[in-house]
């Protein structure tokens, strides 16, 4: 079978790409393993709410029309809006469809599913940034006596045996997990690692709000001064919840969570924890700081003082004296250690030579280093935005267009229309009416 396009996944990105495709009355197909929204359905924790307030979902076409924009969806909210905008963008969707190969042949790729082979001219890889729990290879040597499971896997605690819980990660996964099962009554030690540390509320605005006013979610990946560590950064400590309440390491500590250092290896049944807890949170206190001293000065800049609360500071990370640098896992202390150590992509099916030395698609900005493929979903893709399910829209207008003119010119995109799209960017409804401020801040 044949088609012009094919996009890989019907998360949220493959379906901005795909309605963007349907206004280039780019005749397209929509490829899904399972069905739309599926990393949401079979891959996350049931009291899961997104860490991002509901007005930062737009897609394009769509976006939010409820009466809670400063709310957090639940995975069934989520899962709900996705289906809804599949439905109204008439997405080109063929569900329990899962590609298993993908290869160059001389016009275009030639695309294996599990329903058929089908010809494309160009393709779109939309296949999530999260198909895979990262573990550390030293994870082999846990003991027996000890259940493991990863972040992915988790659902609840009910799942969990009783007893105290290691959990080996701190950002947003792991902080959120850790506290769901210590208010289970499951003693939990929280091992803490890098991590981005940031206050859900700042002077009575979303921290994410901030960052949008300031500028800071639209730097281009062009113009950041260390792209990869950009893109290798920890999700920001924040959970989604009714109370708004910030979660970070003093609210867990405050619970009963203890806190140890990384996890740096195991041997003889033991976890050894890394010396550097105290640096690693005083590094990521400092870094708040900046990001605090950016948002304060982009309100005084615009004039926002007078109207809104005070600037201040928030109390150190604190960390014991001489936390413990190991554990003994055949003690009985610990039943389970849960694995919230990060997430990658999944490309076994990709036939097609675009890795790097470390496996990852060489593409610029979403453009992948092969004729007529492109790549969508990944954190910093086009700017820090396309992390985010609200950053999908801008990235897709550019590829969508990037693809449109691939397949007219069968080459790179003009100038003229580059400029055009720049300037759509830059009117686009949330690029008007602010200032930008403070780019540049290192999260
Ligand atoms: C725990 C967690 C919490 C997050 N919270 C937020 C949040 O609060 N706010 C936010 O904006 N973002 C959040 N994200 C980040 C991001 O929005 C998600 O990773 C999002 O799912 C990425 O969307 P996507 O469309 O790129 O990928 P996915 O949603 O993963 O979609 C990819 C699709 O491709 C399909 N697929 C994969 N391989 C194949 C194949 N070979 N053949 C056919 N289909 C295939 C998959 O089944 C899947 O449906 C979170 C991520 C995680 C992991």
């Amino acid at each position: 079978m044949r088609t012009t396009a094919i996009i890989i996944g019907a998360g949220h990105a493959g379906l901005a790409m795909s309605r963007c495709l349907t206004e280039y009355a780019i005749d397209h197909v929509v490829f899904e393993r399972g069905e739309v929204a599926n990393s949401w359905k079979t891959e996350r924790w049931d009291s899961l709410q997104l860490l991002t307030p509901n007005w930062m979902s737009r897609l394009p076409g769509y976006g939010y029309q409820g009466d809670d924009p400063d709310g957090y969806r639940t995975m069934p909210e989520t899962i709900a809006f996705l289906e809804h905008y599949a439905e109204v963008s008439a997405a080109p969707i063929q569900t329990h469809t899962a590609v298993t190969s993908v290869r160059r042949c001389d016009d275009g790729y030639a695309v294996v599913t599990n329903r058929g082979d089908w010809h494309c001219r160009a393709i779109v890889l939309a296949s999530g940034a999260c198909n895979i729990a990262s573990v550390p290879a030293f994870a082999e040597a846990m003991p027996s006596t000890v259940a493991t499971l990863t972040s992915m896997a988790y659902r609840n605690p009910d799942q969990l045996e009783e007893g105290g819980v290691l959990v080996v990660g701190a950002s947003a996964s792991g902080i959120q997990i850790a506290d769901e099962i210590h208010r289970s009554g499951r003693p939990v030690t929280l091992s803490v690692g890098e991590h981005v540390r940031a206050p859900r509320l700042y002077r009575g605005r979303d921290i994410q709000w901030w960052m949008e006013v300031a500028g800071i979610f639209d730097e281009r990946y062009d113009n950041l001064e260390n792209l990869a560590r950009a893109r290798r950064l920890p999700s920001i400590q924040l959970v989604g919840s009714a109370t708004r309440r910030t979660l970070d390491l003093n609210a867990l500590t405050d619970l009963g969570v203890k806190l140890v250092g990384r996890v740096v290896g195991i041997s003889g049944g033991k976890a050894q924890f890394s010396g550097s807890l105290r640096n690693v949170c005083t590094l990521a206190d400092l870094k708040m700081d900046r990001l605090l001293d950016t948002i304060d000065a982009w309100a005084t800049t615009n004039g926002f003082d007078g109207e809104i609360d005070p600037p201040h500071r928030f109390p150190s990370t604190q960390v014991d004296a001489s936390p413990p640098l190991g554990i003994d896992l055949q003690s009985g202390e610990i039943r389970t250690v849960v694995w919230a150590t990060g997430y990658r992509p999944d490309y076994s099916w990709l036939d097609v030579p675009v890795f790097d030395l470390r496996g990852r698609v060489r593409h610029d900005g979403g453009v992948v280093d092969s004729p007529g493929m492109y790549i969508i979903g990944l954190p910093v893709l086009r700017c820090r935005r396309s992390t985010f399910i609200d950053g999908a829209g801008n990235d897709a207008r550019y590829l969508s267009a990037h693809l449109a003119s691939y397949l007219d010119n069968g080459n790179a995109m003009p100038e003229s229309v580059r400029q055009r799209l720049l300037d759509r960017h830059r009117a686009s409804d949330w690029h008007s009416n602010r200032h930008l401020y403070g780019t540049g801040v290192l999260l």
